[in-house]
């Protein structure tokens, strides 16, 4: 029987190869301008990390994770998300006697036990970025820009950011109660989900995706509405910030994190072409994560990118660059006692940066041809025995038809001259 893919996985195959390198080259890009560093941390780390940095009563922890116990008897975690990876390392490697914030971007495979039909993959790609050490607004609001600075340079304009300030843990009680009271009555009316969430996670009953469930808790009051002093300072500097750039966003009360070391700013993108699925990020500031993973209290912020649906995006808009399969130079032996003077110089033009390829195949001149038409290639370089006699080539210029023969040295000369024009 032949093996096939693990359900939930995708090939990312040499046609579809280029459009993830130009996705993530624009994430270097836009990181480079906002100096950002690229940090790689582990697809694994110890299971205990994520428990402690994601929260043992959400879905990730609690269904989606891959984690087994390896040949020591420890139990290790693929990661499904990365900031907590990114924060472990940054207390790891005292990232904090460094210049402040601490700004690093990632890209890479995640991995959650998800289920496959909801067009989910197991192991999914997010680029993200964290920026440690600065209690905001500003980096906040640098970090929002990054993200639709990213969508909008792919040429996805039509993106709708969401914004919210989901409190401190000093205004948070307050607003729980207020939350708990408003809902209680009607609690029996509420999804499965939401009846279980009302006393270790109230706020999440106000994202649940139940219509029913988003009716009963329209008339709840609202976290704004309870912000302490500092917390409702901080979102009104965050916006007036985000309006100096000209940035457009509106204001949702119901976007919420579920755990309580997130604080202040919580934002979402959604990309409205994609329908159902259309969030394409999610971010906001997790000033009390590093303390709960082991380090002193520092804040910091980021955001993750879900690739898959940018391309996806980007292929339903036509946005995706060709894809470029052509060659300088083919070079093409008239029979196989040339085939070696036809290898030699491949090498050579490859050694000078020159992309060349030659048939492996045993195929006629003619056939050869052909063969360099397909890439396409600028120039076909024929070998034969006068040819290599003289030390030259008969180089055709695919375009023009024009062939002149010429040394191998001017050849090498004449692309690089081409190239650098
Ligand atoms: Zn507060
Ligand atoms: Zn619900």
């Amino acid at each position: 029987m032949q093996i096939t893919g693990p359900r939930g996985t995708k090939d990312i195959l040499p046609e579809a190869s280029s459009f993830w390198q130009y996705v993530e080259q624009s994430a270097r890009t836009i990181c480079r301008a906002y100096v950002y560093q690229e940090i790689r941390t582990p697809v694994f780390e110890h299971t205990e990390l994520f428990l402690r940095g994601i929260g043992e009563t959400t879905d990730i922890v609690q269904k989606e994770m891959y984690t087994f116990n390896d040949r020591g008897e420890r139990s290790i975690t693929l990661r499904p998300e990365n900031t907590a990876a990114v924060v472990r390392a940054y207390l790891e490697h005292k990232l904090y006697s460094g210049p402040q914030p601490t700004k690093v971007f990632y890209i890479g495979p995640m991995f959650r036990y998800d289920r496959p039909q909801a067009g989910r993959l197991r192991q999914f790609h997010q680029f993200g970025v964290e920026a440690i050490g600065s209690k905001g607004p500003a980096v906040d609001a640098e970090i929002i820009l990054l993200a639709v600075h990213f969508f909008r340079q792919l040429g996805l304009n039509d993106l709708n950011l969401y914004i919210n300030s989901v409190g401190c843990p000093n205004c948070r009680p307050v607003y729980r109660e207020q939350l708990q009271t408003a809902l209680r009555d009607n609690l029996p009316q509420f999804c499965h989900d939401c009846q279980s969430r009302f006393e270790r996670n109230p706020m999440r009953i106000l994202d649940c995706k139940n219509e029913k469930c988003q009716d009963l808790s329209r008339s709840a009051p609202a976290l704004s509405d309870c912000l302490c002093q500092e917390c409702a300072g901080h979102f009104d500097e965050l916006r007036q910030l985000l309006d100096a750039a000209g940035i457009e966003y509106k204001h949702n009360p119901r976007l919420v994190r579920g755990l309580d070391y997130y604080t202040k700013t919580a934002f979402e993108i959604q990309y409205p072409p994609l329908g159902a699925q259309s969030a394409v990020c999610g971010g906001g500031r997790y000033d009390g994560l590093i303390e709960e993973i082991g380090g002193e209290a520092t804040p910091g912020i980021g955001f993750a990118i879900g690739l898959e649906r940018v391309l996806l995006a980007l292929e339903k808009q036509g946005l995706l660059p060709a894809q470029q399969t052509d060659i300088a130079v083919y070079v093409a032996a008239v029979d196989a006692a040339s085939q070696a003077a036809a290898f030699k110089l491949l090498a050579e033009l490859r050694l000078a940066g020159i992309s060349a390829d030659m048939d492996y195949l045993g195929r006629s001149l003619k056939a050869q041809l052909k063969q360099a038409n397909r890439y396409p290639a600028r120039y076909v370089a024929i070998i034969g025995e006068e040819e290599a006699a003289q030390g030259k080539v008969a180089l055709k210029n695919m375009q023009t038809g024009q062939q002149e023969l010429i040394s191998a040295g001017d050849l090498r000369q004449k692309i690089q001259v081409e190239m650098e024009e």
